[in-house]
């Protein structure tokens, strides 16, 4: 067998591996196993085409490999061992960004290095898989990057909102078509450079302009881009495996963006298209009124005399680590015979199933962690609901205001309970940028403080108040 027919061989067991992969990836029970089928399919991958590469290798090209993939996967590790779960939307958009500047960097290759054997309409084919790699390579470098700021809260998740912003999106679309067909007429390193600059640019505006609740989406249609962008590489590389990887990471985020759209209430298209159609963000200065505050004991108080409870955690649980605390206070009020359950947003916290895994890691019973439709009904017969460290998920703003920025999209209908206890350090607003209404309700007071600290508040209130309870219970007996 040749190394070709080989590699050939290696490719299509790689391939079927990352099937594997995905098939695993999409269920809770062997999400492990999928990961184990993907990392095997990446190593099968890397062997075959170093491989094929050693057949013309120079010594200075194979030295070059080997720093380039130790390089690599020391960072790769060290990321992947430090990374916060809470950093990990970022991880992922920064990682991205990495994919579309290779597609960049491989389409310019194409153009730099073309195959003297290519030509008549092989060469303008070539020279159309030229641009468009280095076109939606651009789009995703500066997408992710961009992502990525907005994600690890380097610059304002608010979207960008610029005049003209849709006939600037279109104008770069139209003028990359007409590039693309004068470059494989008459190809040049002008026009190269130029749709270079405009898909950097349309990367960047694309991503700037949407808003922070629209984010999840956001990630994974990078995901989408960022395999269109190697499928492109595959095919000016003439590599099968990159084709078909490309296009199962393309056709898989493109379906997640769809599924988190509907889930959302977004329109794809509008999300795809940076935001099309998305109405003006409405100015936070409305009057709100007075928000009113209460403290640990308080709210100790209130808890011991609740039949039941609702607890909706978000982002604020995770940077708090409050999981720990939340369950074990969920542990008491159950012993005590308060009803108890948890009501999870689809996009509480930055990643998808954030709050699940932080509360399976708690050890809290599954049977009482609703999904959000599950619970939405019970608010309004529940005497407390616990906020904590949720904002835009419990933003009635979504549901009342048809000109703010996350109108329509659905939200834990907490304000319906008897008493909702925010709990937040400040007043500040939720990761969409939008000023929450629910604040300044009269059945709503704010705990303010690290979530962890003011849990661990409750639970010795708790305690406290246990004491004479058991004292007094011992007397009269
Ligand atoms: P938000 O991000 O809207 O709000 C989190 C709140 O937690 C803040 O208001 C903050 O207020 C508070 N907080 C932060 N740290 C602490 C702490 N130590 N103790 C107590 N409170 C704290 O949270 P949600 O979970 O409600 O919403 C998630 C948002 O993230 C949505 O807009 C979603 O679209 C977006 N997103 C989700 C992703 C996903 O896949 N799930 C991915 C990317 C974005 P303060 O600073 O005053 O304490």
């Amino acid at each position: 067998m040749t190394t070709d027919t080989a590699a050939q061989a290696a490719y299509v067991v790689a391939a079927l591996l990352f099937i594997l992969s995905l098939a695993g990836l999409s269920q809770h029970k062997t999400s492990r196993s999928g990961v184990v089928w993907g990392i095997a399919g990446m190593v099968v991958a890397l062997a075959a085409t170093v491989g094929l590469a050693s057949r013309s290798i120079t010594a200075s090209g194979l030295v070059l490999i080997v720093v380039a993939t130790a390089l690599g996967a020391g960072i790769g590790l060290w990321r992947a061992r430090v990374v916060e779960m809470t950093g990990m939307p970022e991880l992922i958009a920064i990682m991205h960004s990495l994919v579309g500047l290779a597609a960049a960097f491989v389409g310019w290759n194409g153009y730099l290095d073309v195959d003297a054997e290519l030509s008549g309409s092989l060469l303008g084919i070539h020279h159309a898989e030229v641009f468009i790699g280095v076109f939606i390579g651009a789009v995703t470098f500066t997408g992710s990057v961009v992502a990525y700021l907005k994600l690890s809260a380097r610059i304002n998740s608010r979207p960008l909102t610029l005049p003209g912003k849709h006939v600037l999106n279109i104008g770069a679309l139209v003028a990359f078509v007409g590039l693309t067909v004068a470059f494989v007429v008459r190809p040049g390193m002008g026009l190269l450079i130029a749709v270079t600059v405009i898909a950097l640019a349309l990367g960047a505006h694309l991503v700037a302009s949407i808003g922070g609740g629209d984010m999840p989406v956001v990630v994974s249609m990078l995901n989408s881009y960022s395999g269109w962008a190697a499928a492109a590489s595959g095919f000016l590389l003439a590599n099968n495996l990159l084709i078909v990887t490309g296009a199962l990471v393309g056709s898989s985020g493109a379906y997640l963006s769809y599924i988190m759209c509907k889930a959302m209430n977004r329109s794809f298209i509008s999300v795809i298209a940076g935001g099309f159609g998305t109405p003006a963000a409405a100015a936070d200065d409305d009057e709100h009124g007075e928000h009113r505050e209460i403290n640990a004991e308080e709210t100790a108080e209130l808890l011991r005399d609740a039949t039941s409870v609702i607890i909706t955690p978000g982002y604020g649980m995770a940077v708090a680590q409050a999981q720990y605390p939340v369950a074990e206070l969920a542990r008491k009020l159950r012993d005590r015979g308060v009803e108890v359950r948890f009501g999870i947003h689809p996009v509480a916290g930055r990643l998808p199933g954030h709050m699940n895994v932080l509360l399976a890691e708690a050890n809290v019973p599954y049977d009482i962690v609703l999904e959000m439709d599950e619970i939405n009904d019970d608010f309004a017969a529940t005497s407390v609901v616990l906020v904590i460290g949720a904002n835009d998920t419990v933003n009635p703003a979504a549901t009342d205001n048809p000109s703010s920025p996350i109108a329509g999209m659905p939200v834990l209908h907490v304000w319906e309970a008897a008493n909702v206890i925010v709990f937040k350090r400040s007043m500040a607003a939720g990761y969409a940028g939008v000023q929450n209404p629910l604040f300044f309700r009269e059945n709503t007071q704010m705990l303010f403080g690290d979530a962890r600290q003011r849990v661990e508040d409750i639970l010795r209130g708790l305690d406290s108040l246990d004491t004479p309870v058991r004292e007094m219970a011992g007397t009269t007996r």
